[in-house]
């Protein structure tokens, strides 16, 4: 069994796609998010993005059967076959159990669960000052990094927005829904002895620090 895949969990706004960038730029693993293939989806107007639209500017999950879907097929493509790092996915056991089973069909398995810590209010704080670009997807922080010039995408001038879903009453629901559903998940991780919890609060540097130390 070839154990290269790496799960990063945690709420909201606790950094997993900005670690998830830096990660996959230096160690070679594609940088599968579940979060930028629905609004990929939501931007083209497809089937499978108008179904989930309203589930993600809710707050709630999608069901996981599509969810589930949708990231296998995502797994299948060849840039995935040197290893992945799933950020936002699984979120329930159900996708984890998925999950398990998909990497098996390919010989492949779990090297390690990142968890991410950061308490609410500070989650509530990062989330506000969270800005996209509707463009590109990249994402910039009012608070920990702005983009050089005003609101302006640094990448290709577009104009850039706060995610329908990081308005304060979503945050609240998000929140909710992370610490029902996918908290759990760490346990189920852990009895598998695969779960590493890293301070998402501290700079990102330190805690890309921390990352690469646990996967060594
Ligand atoms: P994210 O960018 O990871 O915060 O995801 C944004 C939204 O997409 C979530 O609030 C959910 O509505 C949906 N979503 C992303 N990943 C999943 C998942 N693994 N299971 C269910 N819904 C998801």
């Amino acid at each position: 069994m070839d154990n290269k895949d790496v799960i990063l969990i945690g709420p909201p706004g606790s950094g997993k796609g900005t670690q998830a960038d830096l990660l996959a730029s230096t160690c070679g693993l594609l940088h599968l998010s579940s979060g930028d293939l629905f609004r990929e989806n939501v931007r083209n107007g497809t089937p499978l993005g108008k179904l989930a639209k309203d589930y993600m500017d809710r707050g709630e999950y999608v069901p996981d059967d599509v969810t589930v879907a949708m990231v296998v097929e995502r797994m299948q493509r060849p840039d995935a076959a040197r290893g992945v790092i799933f950020d936002g996915f699984p979120r329930t056991e159900k996708q984890a159990a998925a999950l398990k089973q998909a990497l098996a069909e390919h010989g492949r398995g779990i090297k390690r669960v990142i968890v991410f810590q950061v308490p609410d209010r500070e989650i509530v704080t990062r989330l506000s000052a969270r800005r996209v670009c509707p463009k590109d997807g990249a994402t910039f922080n009012l608070l920990s990094k702005p983009p050089k010039v005003n609101n302006i995408c640094d990448n290709d001038g577009a104009e850039l927005v706060q995610r329908d879903d990081d308005k304060p009453e979503t945050i609240e629901r998000r929140l909710e829904v992370y610490h029902r559903q996918t908290a759990p998940l760490v346990s189920y991780y852990q009895a598998e002895g695969l779960v590493s919890r890293i301070d998402g609060s501290k700079r990102v540097e330190s805690v890309l620090d921390d990352i690469r130390s646990i996967l060594g």
